[in-house]
């Protein structure tokens, strides 16, 4: 029997889960393979010449920009390309693959992988260099198909089976919006930080997960049986009985405990003295609704819309954007609805988006969020007419990520005009006035320019994940530098204080979206920093709510005025644990 094995990390979303590992291996591609019907023969060559062509289409898309390198880069890797599309037009690769599906009756996927493993064996016994170099580029070229194929009709961690746990040595936001809860238990990655998107939408999705656990794929198997403890930040590989009877008791009192906040669905978000909050909720994926519905929610105040342009290599059209929005619109019957721009770029890439820019453009000081969309204003302006027309269906607002400077917010307010205009001449209704239109406020510069920022935006919401990375500049997904990624830094705590300031001043509202709004253990702090409305991920809102309900309004905003005159992020830890032990 093998040797129970515990590992400590970053317990990033609460929770315990048990169940089988599922290994997802390090950058290999995941290979489903399935047998398939006579009947299904011709769908699956359809799939399959889909597939070749969307890679041709990608290759002549890397020709075209390669034109721009200097001379020899060009022609290197000019004749490289050109190499690829002959591959793609007619080789024995993809003749290959379509001849297996039909006589092994395979999927596409499979069809493609065996045929570059009869290649590659072929090729091997060749022992010729010349010859073994071009099985790098049939690697390419196979692996590209593969890639395609599999990035939608197949989600990634589809073939795990029910309840598994996912380990892996990195999760990213792509990968977060193919799992499947009721598939997928929990999850635990080698890399990874708190407050990086597979975390968030870890704790979107209620599944217990632990990142930046290092050594766990050493010597693990798929099917050991794992326990993650996603509030601890621990992970148990093959538990004995008594470890496991231990987690088991673990889990059903945290199940309890959750039964009993959901209790408080229907309760005001009121404190002891009588001051009422707005408790709004993050959403990422549509599937997270019913989760909106069950916590309570009185709106949404973050609709991060980029997760629709991951998995894919176009970015999605009007109408299906206007599909989405305007069925979480209705769900929410006249509750508002911020929905917020693309926010692509820094840990967050999409390849439809980025792919005219190169890899290291969209970094999370490069060309993120409003700047982006900003230089692809087709994309933005398909986005605002999607949102538009979701505004005929309830009360919607839009809002801008990673704004720096008042002129982004009026070049996005023209192009939402414009965009108005079109639908009005498509005879479309647009509701006069147009939607509020706001900013984030998550750039250092934005916070302490905020007064002027007010002068241009109806309203503004603090991303305090970005604004503490970029304050602190600590990346928020690394789990090297998690333990400098303190939301409590004076620094910090005085942007949220002077934006929140600017906002009264100009009389427009303002809210908090990031992670800080939905742990509890900050809810005293910014309240008595004059913040009215928080949104967070629907999972955490009970226990936001619970905190309203046991805190005195008054004495809060008398402890963050305390709080304020200090300089040491330990001593504000203090004083705010001294609080919420009180209450
Ligand atoms: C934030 O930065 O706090 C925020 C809410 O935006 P995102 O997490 O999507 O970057
Ligand atoms: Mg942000």
């Amino acid at each position: 029997m093998a040797e129970e094995r515990q590992f400590t990390g970053l317990g990033v979303s609460p929770g315990i889960a048990i169940g089988p590992v599922y290994i997802r291996e390090t950058g290999g591609l995941e290979v489903p393979e399935m047998s398939i019907r006579k009947a299904d023969v011709g769908a699956e060559k359809e799939r399959l010449q889909k597939a070749v062509s969307l890679a041709q289409r990608q290759v002549r898309r890397l020709q075209s920009r390669t034109k721009s390198m200097p001379g020899r880069a060009s022609e290197e890797l000019g004749f490289l390309l050109e190499a690829y599309q002959q591959m793609l037009k007619d080789s024995r690769l993809v003749r290959g693959a379509a001849g297996r599906i039909k006589d092994e009756r395979v999927n596409a996927e499979a069809a493609v992988q065996r045929e570059m493993s009869e290649i590659t064996a072929t090729f091997q016994a060749m022992d010729d260099t010349y010859i073994a170099a071009r099985l790098e580029d049939i690697r390419e070229v196979g692996n590209r198909i593969i890639r395609n194929l599999t990035r939608k009709p197949l989600p990634a961690f589809s073939t795990a089976a029910k309840g598994s746990i996912i380990m892996t040595d990195q999760l990213t936001p792509a990968d977060m919006a193919q799992v499947d809860p009721s598939l997928i238990a929990g999850a635990a990655s080698e890399l990874g930080g708190a407050e990086g998107h597979a975390a968030i939408m870890a704790r979107a999705l209620a599944l217990p997960m632990v990142l930046g656990v290092h050594g766990i794929l050493q010597g693990t198997s798929p099917g050991d049986t794992v326990i993650i403890d996603g509030s601890a930040g621990r992970v148990v590989i093959n538990p004995t009985g008594k470890t496991l009877a231990a987690y088991q008791r673990r889990r059903e009192s945290h199940n309890r405990e959750t039964r009993r906040l959901s209790s408080l669905r229907s309760q005001p978000a009121m404190s002891r003295d009588g001051t009422g909050y707005v408790l709004q909720a993050n959403v990422d994926l549509p599937m997270e609704m019913p989760m909106v519905a069950q916590a309570g929610a009185e709106g949404i105040g973050l609709l991060r819309s980029e997760f629709m342009f991951m998995n894919r290599t176009e970015p999605p059209g009007e109408d299906e954007q206007y599909g989405v929005f305007r069925d979480i619109v209705q769900a929410m019957k006249g509750k508002p609805v911020t929905i917020r721009s693309l926010d692509v770029g820094a840990d967050k890439p999409a390849e439809a988006v980025t792919s005219d820019f190169g890899d290291t453009a969209a970094s999370a000081l490069g060309l993120r969020g409003i700047r982006l969309a900003l230089m692809q204003t087709d994309i933005l302006e398909t986005q605002f007419r999607a949102m538009l027309r979701a505004a005929a269906d309830g009360p919607v607002r839009i809002l801008l990520p990673m704004v720096s400077t008042p002129s982004e917010v009026m070049k996005a307010r023209d192009l939402l005009k414009k965009s108005a205009t079109r639908l009005k001449r498509r005879k479309i209704k647009v509701p006069d006035p147009l939607p509020p239109l706001g900013a984030m406020i998550e750039v250092p510069g934005a916070a302490l320019a905020a007064d002027a920022l007010a002068q241009a935006s109806d309203f503004f919401a603090i991303g305090s994940n970005d604004l503490t990375m970029y304050t602190l500049a600590t990346d928020r997904a690394n789990e090297h530098v998690a333990h400098l990624f303190d939301p409590l830094h004076p620094a910090v705590l005085r942007l949220i204080q002077f934006s929140t300031g600017a906002a009264l001043r100009a009389r427009i509202p303002i809210s908090i979206c990031g992670e800080m709004a939905g742990d509890p253990r900050y809810t005293a702090l910014l309240l008595g920093l004059g913040l009215r409305e928080l949104s967070m991920s629907p999972a955490a809102i009970p226990r936001v709510k619970q905190r309203i309900r046991e805190m005195d309004a008054v004495a809060a905003a008398a402890r963050a005025n305390l709080i304020m005159d200090q300089t040491d992020a330990g001593r504000i830890a203090i004083l705010l644990d001294d609080f919420n032990a009180l209450a």
